[in-house]
């Protein structure tokens, strides 16, 4: 049996989802806000997240990027309209699949069995097994990283950037999409900026003796934090 948290405003929807997995012999744990849905999942874990896109304090896409900060969990979101689909699609939140409302109980059922099936062989992106380098840890409360135990000083965006990519080892970020997860909308939008970033957090790797390849660059592509799975 697997506890799945459903992050979800609206009552008769929460209550087909927690229904579906309920039939499917899982327990459900459900809340209506964002917020106490990641106090929670950081508190107590969960094996899979169904994330509403809407909710009344956070955005679901907010939301699953605050969760990617510091887990793996898989997430599959609940979503309306047709434009967040390529948001979503495109991965660059981080979440491994989604379900268009209006949904029927066993469409969802579907998708929670795979996403499941496939996070439990480690093949799901934003999920699985995979594990940032090691000897690397991210606090994000504290909005610290260390590595070998030694605190990297870091600037906000520097740890943003960090944190994305450890979110998902392995997995090749393009510059665009760092610098929309890491900067958002007040974006000086210039590629130059994640890369100059990224060699600023090399250096400071370095100074404290941290393997060089530790951020892999995929020419043309983006950046990518190793996978010591
Ligand atoms: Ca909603």
């Amino acid at each position: 049996m697997k506890t799945i948290l459903v992050i979800e405003d609206e009552q008769s929807i929460a209550d087909t989802v927690v229904h579906s997995i309920e039939r499917e012999g899982h327990a459900a744990v459900r809340y209506e806000r964002g917020l106490d849905g990641l106090e929670r999942l950081k508190a107590e874990g969960c094996d899979l997240v169904v994330l509403d896109v809407g909710l009344p304090d956070i955005g679901g896409f907010e939301l699953c990027k605050a969760i990617r900060a510091f887990s793996q969990v898989p997430v599959i979101f609940l979503t309306a309209r047709d434009e967040e689909i390529d948001k979503i699609v495109g991965l660059e939140i981080g979440a491994d699949d989604y379900v268009t409302k209006p949904f029927s109980p066993r469409e969802l059922a579907a998708r929670i069995k795979s996403v499941l099936r496939r996070s439990a062989a480690g093949t799901v992106p934003g999920g699985g097994t995979a594990a940032p380098a090691e000897g690397l840890r991210i606090e994000a409360e504290k909005l610290q990283a260390l590595y070998g135990g030694r605190k990297l000083d870091l600037t906000r965006y520097e740890f943003k950037l960090l944190a994305l990519l450890a979110a998902r080892p392995g997995y090749v970020f393009s510059r665009e999409a760092i610098m929309d997860a890491v900067w958002g909308g007040d974006s000086p939008s210039l590629d130059r900026t994640v890369d100059a970033h990224v060699k600023s957090l090399r250096a400071k790797f370095r100074d404290i003796g941290a393997p060089a390849d530790l951020i892999l660059t995929h020419r043309g592509t983006g950046y990518a934090l190793r996978d010591d799975s």
